[in-house]
């Protein structure tokens, strides 16, 4: 198996636990921990801490209700009747997302959105938003800043860009401070799930104006 060598933040897991995270991000982090035993350790541990407060606390029904719902994303997922056409460990979308799709990659709806590269909006609600992304070996997307949180994280595929390498279960997180060109690396495309809490800051005219189409 694939080694992740980019993980979850403490302060996004501990998030994800009081559910207190939007539900793309919420999507993203119950994608990575699907694949990653170290960040579902970690959550489990966080998950143990937040049970002991909730103990202590008036409001332990309301809390209780919010943390149910955010640890179904991952632990029902096996326990949950399955469609028939959620695949098993070799599909490329873990489960969690394809809940989200209805099946693994071959039931994403894609659209083109130039340079050869595809999206595909996952409907989610709250402020953040969400997209699966594909671009083709050796493609760039614009380089670009944020004025928000952004999560990428690596489904199949790798890219690069100028922290590091991002192979598949890697989650780069991205705040004010990065500005990156992300490129894909040669060979299979790049496919990606990404969400942000605000829109990107681009350089460029054209992806100024192809953004407004694009809605990233
Ligand atoms: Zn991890
Ligand atoms: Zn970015």
């Amino acid at each position: 198996m694939n080694e992740i060598r980019h993980h979850l933040t403490d302060g996004l897991l501990m998030s994800y636990s009081a559910g207190t995270l939007p539900e793309a991000f919420s999507l993203v982090v119950a994608t990575h921990v699907s694949l990653c035993d170290e960040c579902r350790a970690r959550m489990d541990s966080f998950d143990a801490v937040g049970g002991a407060l909730l103990g202590d606390s008036d409001e332990v029904s309301v809390s209780e209700d919010a943390l149910e719902a955010t640890m179904a994303l991952i632990d029902a997922a096996p326990q949950i009747v399955q469609p028939a056409n959620i695949s098993g460990p070799d599909a490329i979308l873990p489960a969690p997302l394809q809940q989200y799709v209805g099946g693994d990659a071959d039931a994403i709806r894609w659209r083109p959105i130039g340079g050869g590269v595809r999206q595909a909006v996952l409907d989610t609600g709250g402020e953040a938003s969400v997209r699966l992304l594909a671009i083709p070996g050796g493609a760039a997307m614009p380089d670009h800043g944020h004025r928000g949180m952004e999560l990428t994280l690596v489904l199949q595929g790798a890219f690069r860009d100028e922290e590091d390498r991002f192979g598949r279960g890697d989650v780069e997180v991205a705040n004010e401070d990065l500005h990156h060109t992300p490129v894909a690396e040669e060979g299979v495309e790049c496919i990606c799930l990404a969400a942000t809490d605000a829109p990107l800051r681009f350089k460029g005219i054209i992806p100024r104006i192809a953004q407004k189409f694009i809605g990233i």
